[in-house]
């Protein structure tokens, strides 16, 4: 059994970590945020107008909500794995994976534990006198409810991976402070999608030549949706990726450079799955 002990690596509580960013953001004025709100459809709004598609200031999606309708100029789909089922989002390879992380309350003997363990699952220091240890993977699984048997396997994988320091602990299901359930975005290669909506359709019209051959030289502009982004598939990393993801799509928007090359652009554009699908013949192609 191999367990990792980096050093050099940071674990942070994500709820601390995203209320920080949230007040940061809210310094500059220019953060709204709609508590709440459930958006339930997506509907582009045809314009009458000869300027531009992209011209982001006007009002070209309608946002269907339990709290009346909004109007956007640009929509960025980040609603993880409880949206794979939207429209536009349904016509790419989504999943939706589920996982239970337990925290423990400490002891004298796991107290002085100062940095992360990963092992097949991880264990963390205290914060608030708990230890977050995880995780499951359930497949396809949309279940929000914990179940106490994913809490035992999380502590049972602490005594197979890490026997004698689980058997100093001593950790029982009285132990056992709470435990959350949640979904992991999962993408087939496992790297998020970041990036402007593909217009399949059109792919399949611009690109019929990839079907004959994988290594077709093309110099055409990818065809997209304007104004519809998405940044969504971080899967069991999100807390690492997301803030990457994130400079990648404000370029995207902004015109400003890209912090990647254009290798990892592709790597994390969602229509890599498209243009994987036109190689494959997966997409009606002759
Ligand atoms: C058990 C478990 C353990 C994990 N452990 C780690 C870890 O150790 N390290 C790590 O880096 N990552 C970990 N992750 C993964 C990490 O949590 C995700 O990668 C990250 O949360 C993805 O962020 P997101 O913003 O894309 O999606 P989410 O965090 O799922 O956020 C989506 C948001 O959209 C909102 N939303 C959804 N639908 C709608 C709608 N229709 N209308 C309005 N709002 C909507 C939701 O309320 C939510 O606030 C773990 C995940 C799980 C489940």
């Amino acid at each position: 059994m191999v367990v990792y002990l980096c050093l050099k690596s940071v674990w942070i509580s994500p709820q601390d970590a995203v209320k920080q960013i949230i007040s940061a953001a809210k310094t500059t004025g220019r953060l709204r945020i709609e508590h709440n709100t459930l958006v339930t459809k997506i509907t582009k709004i045809e314009q009458n107008t000869t300027l531009p598609s992209n011209h982001s200031h006007l009002k070209n999606w309608q946002l269907s909500t339990n709290k009346g309708d909004f109007e956007a100029s640009v929509v960025i789909f980040c609603g993880g794995a409880d949206i794979i089922n939207f429209d536009w989002l349904n016509q790419l390879p989504f999943s939706s994976v589920q996982g239970q992380v337990t925290s423990m309350k400490t002891n004298e003997n796991i107290q002085p534990l100062s940095t992360v363990i990963c092992h097949k699952g991880y264990l963390t220091p205290h914060h608030n006198n708990m230890h977050c240890i995880g995780a499951t993977f359930n497949k396809d699984s949309t279940r929000i409810t914990t179940l106490p048997e994913e809490d035992e396997f999380n502590i049972n994988m602490l005594s197979t991976c890490m026997p004698e320091l689980a058997n100093s602990v001593n950790w029982s299901k009285q132990d056992i402070a709470s435990s959350k359930s949640r979904l992991r975005c999962m993408t087939p290669d496992h790297l998020p999608m970041v990036g402007p909506m593909p217009d399949i359709k059109k792919h399949i019209d611009t690109y019929p030549h990839l079907a004959k051959d994988k290594n077709w030289k093309y110099n055409q502009v990818a065809p997209v949706v304007d104004n519809l982004y998405i940044m969504m598939g971080f899967g069991a990393r999100g807390l690492c990726s997301a803030p990457l993801a994130a400079d990648i799509l404000t370029a995207n928007l902004c015109g400003t450079p890209y912090p990647v090359d254009n290798d990892m652009l592709f790597n994390l554009s969602p229509n890599r799955f498209i243009i994987r699908d036109i190689i494959r013949r997966k997409n009606n192609i002759s």
